[in-house]
This record gives C-alpha cells, structure tokens and sequence, in this order.
C-alpha cells in the first residue's frame, strides 16, 4: 500500500479522499491555491502545499506544480478527485511518466472515453446499447448530415465528441434548422474544448437519467455496484441523486450492471467509473462513461457499505477487489441533495462568508462538506459547498430523514439552495419517484407561474 498520496482538488472531494487515505493509514499531501488557505482539509492535512494563485489555470489545472510537488513531497500516488485534471489523459500519462500512481484508469481509457464518439464505439463493441444514432462522428457533406438525421428521426441531438458537463449540445426539431444547429455546434465545441467534432443521435423526450457504478481491479475482475438515478437536473447539471432508482424491475438492473461489468473488462479498465444512460420505456441507452470518482458516490457507498474513494487506492495499489459481485447487496435507500452556494431560484452564485454553519445529524445522516462557520466560499470555483446524504429502509424513510436534515440545517451569511431543497422534497411527485430529465425545470417554471 502507498505511504503518500497527493491529493491534487479542492473543496469536499478533497476532504473526502483525505478521509479515506487516513483510514487506510496513508499520508495525505494537499495541494491548494491562495483562494483555499483557509479551508478545512488544508487545516487538517498532514502535509499542504500552495501552489498557486486563485485562478484554477495556475492552480488545480496546473499539472507541473503538482507534479513537482508530489516529487518533492515524496509522495507515490495522485488522487485527482473529480473536475479539473480527473478525465485529462495527458495528465495521467505525465504522472505516470513521472514515476508517480494515477489513482484511475489508464490514460489510454480515459482517452477513448473521453471522445464521446469512440466511447460510443467501445460500447457498442462491448455489447452496451446505445442511443441510436449515426456512426461515428458527422463529416461535412451537408446531404450526408441530412441523410443521418432522416435515418434516425427528428428530434435529434447534436453533441460535441469532447463536450462535457452538460455543454456543447444541441436538440433540432427540423430539417430546416439541421445544417446550421450543427454548424453552431461545431465551431462552439472548437472553441469550447479543442475538439470541432460532432456527433448525432436521436433526443430521447422523456428519459430518466440512470447510471451504473463500476469498480475493476487490475487482475481483471470488474463488479457494479448498483444504480443511480440522476434525473433531478437543471441545465443538465445534476441536484438530487438517488439509489436505487424507483420503480425500475431489478431484473432489468441486473442485466445492464452485467454488461457494464463485461465492458469493463472487454476495455481493460481499472479503477471506479460510471456509465451513465439515458432510461426510456424500460430501455437503456448509454450516453457516456465518467472515468472518475463522481460526486454522487456517496448514495451508492450508503447502499452497499462499500467506500468507493478507498477501493480507488486499494485497486492503484495493485490490491485485488476484496468482493465478488454476488457479495454485493444493496440494503435501503439513500437520496443526496448537492449543496450550492447560490440564489435557490435565480441561481446566481453566492460567494461570501458563512456566518453562521449548522449542519444535520441524526441517524442515517450523512454530511461531505468543508465548510463550517467563518469560512469564506470563494468566488471562483463551483458553487458547490457540500453534499447531504441520507440513508433509509426504504424510500420513504429516506425522504423523512431529508426533510428532517433539511429542517434542521442552519447557513447563514451567504444563499443556498436549502429552500429548493426543502420545497423538492414535499413535492407530490418527486414523492411518488420516477420524474424524468425534464421534470425538474417544468417545476421550476410552473413555480414562477404561481
Ligand atoms: P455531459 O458530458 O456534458 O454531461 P452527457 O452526454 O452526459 O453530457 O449528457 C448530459 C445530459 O444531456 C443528459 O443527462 C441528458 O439530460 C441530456 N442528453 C444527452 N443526450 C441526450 C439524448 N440523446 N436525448 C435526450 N437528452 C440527452
């Protein structure tokens, strides 16, 4: 097992993976910017190191200064977390270069899912069903492109091959606005991500988004350890997350955690990943593969009593998966409401100090967060201050124990989310379970409405 690990992110997932590498008994390096002097694993960390000014390009998305820093701390293995370098390839291979661990898979694998159009490729190889779509990506015979979209149907999705948190997509409802949506998303995605390449598939209208989480060695076992439902999202950027997903026969779960597992190891994967797909009509659709630890793990650890961030090391470190999957079980339910420090129904971000810090507690409750009172939210990273998880016997208990969790949390001094939380949570049809992709923005605007 390592001795040091260097923990190259920030903000909760930082906090989360120091834990982690405490139980295990390993040293944790942080790396932080001027902006995170202050926070809590910085506080905490046996070792930290600035490395730079606010700004994440000369910081967190630095990749010499963290690598010179895990040289010269001695350290064996980096953690990339999630965001910044944790899907950057190049990154992966420099690290390895170095002589240091990437705590994740292969360069090579986060390459080719990294291109969406070469993820797709893999998947459908491997036998997981994908969104119907044309092959590979478009080229620039405008017929062509016509052609592929009457061959698939309207609507259809135009999406960037390199796209990633929710950008560089675009829906087209007819043939009239084809040529031009994929010209538009074409030079946004070269610009947006160095990538111009585009892809096109049919747009699914009422999906739920449901993901598999996977977990593979290096000795080839892969296992997954059940779903997640993901479809409370508001511009694609997810706010609740749940597990299981409601209402989804466990048999039809079983066979698409099976092919997920099979992929894994048909790719030679190694480490925690996530397939996410798009659910319809008790179909799955594969749309893409995170390569990462995400930030919803917590309502799978909470089913299955597995620590995902410690099997990411344990499997870096050579360690074989210490379960099959017929030793996995999912007991109860568990629901996650992600934490913004923003306006609860403009969205505007909120940065500012935290006067005043009380977070939940109680059985079942569970809070990742690096906040506490006094602490400044920068204003330039994500606005995302923390994680409340909560675990139940059933689905049920679980949403009581939120609204409790909810009830009881006290911020103060900055806005948050908390009310949209609160008011999510004693909706009539979040409750029943089930919404889809597009239920929670409909929400939102029949909430203007009224
Ligand atoms: P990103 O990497 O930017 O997160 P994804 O491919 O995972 O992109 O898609 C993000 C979200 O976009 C999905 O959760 C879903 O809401 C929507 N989406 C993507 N593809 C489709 C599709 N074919 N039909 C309908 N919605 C889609």
């Amino acid at each position: 097992m390592f001795k040091k690990i260097l923990i190259a992110n920030r903000g909760e997932i930082a906090l989360r993976i120091q834990r982690a590498c405490r139980e295990l008994g390993i040293q944790s390096v942080v790396v932080y910017s001027e902006a995170d002097r202050d926070a809590k694993y910085v506080k905490l960390a046996d070792e930290a190191v600035c490395i730079g000014p606010a700004a994440s390009s000369q910081s967190y998305l630095n990749m010499p200064a963290i690598i010179s820093t895990a040289e010269v701390t001695d350290a064996e293995a980096i953690h990339p977390g999630y965001g910044f370098l944790s899907e950057n390839a190049d990154f992966a291979e420099r690290v390895e270069r170095s002589g240091f661990t990437f705590i994740g898979p292969t360069p090579e694998c986060i390459r080719m899912m990294g291109d969406k159009v070469s993820a797709k490729q893999a998947m459908i190889k491997s036998g997981v069903p994908c969104v119907p779509g044309g092959e590979g990506a478009l080229g620039d015979d405008p017929r062509e492109i016509v052609r592929t979209a009457r061959a698939i149907g309207y609507p259809v999705i135009i999406k960037a091959a390199g796209g990633g948190g929710g950008r560089g997509m675009r829906v087209v409802h007819t043939e009239a606005a084809l040529i031009h949506a994929v010209q538009t998303t074409r030079s946004e995605a070269g610009a947006a991500f160095g990538n111009p390449s585009v892809y096109m598939e049919k747009f699914l209208e009422n999906p739920r988004h449901i993901e598999i989480q996977v977990l593979a060695d290096q000795h080839r076992n892969a296992v997954w350890l059940g779903d997640r439902d993901c479809s409370m999202q508001r511009r694609h950027q997810k706010i609740i997350e749940e597990a299981p997903a409601p209402g989804i026969p466990r048999r039809i779960i079983e066979r698409i955690g099976e092919r997920c597992a099979t992929a894994c190891k048909k790719i030679g994967y190694r480490g925690a990943g996530t397939f996410e797909f798009l659910y319809e009509n008790g179909e799955f659709f594969f749309i893409e593969m995170n390569t990462r630890v995400q930030v919803e793990h917590p309502v799978t650890e909470l089913v299955t009593g597995i620590d995902i961030v410690q099997m990411q090391i344990k499997v870096a470190a050579m360690e074989k998966l210490p379960f099959t999957q017929r030793q996995i079980e999912t007991r109860g339910h568990s629901i996650e409401c992600r934490i913004n420090a923003e306006d609860p129904y403009k969205f505007t971000p909120s940065p500012g100090r935290i006067t005043t810090w009380h977070p939940p507690g109680g059985p079942g409750v569970r809070v990742d967060s690096h906040a506490y009172t006094n602490y400044y939210v920068p204003p330039n990273y994500d606005s995302m201050i923390g994680k409340i998880i909560v675990h139940g016997d059933t689905r049920d208990q679980a949403l009581a124990r939120m609204r409790i969790a909810l009830s009881e949390t006290v911020i103060e001094g900055i806005s948050t989310n908390i009310p949209l939380h609160r008011e999510l949570m004693a909706d009539a049809k979040f409750i029943e379970g089930g919404t889809n992709i597009h239920y929670l923005e409909g929400w939102m605007s029949d909430r203007k409405q009224r």
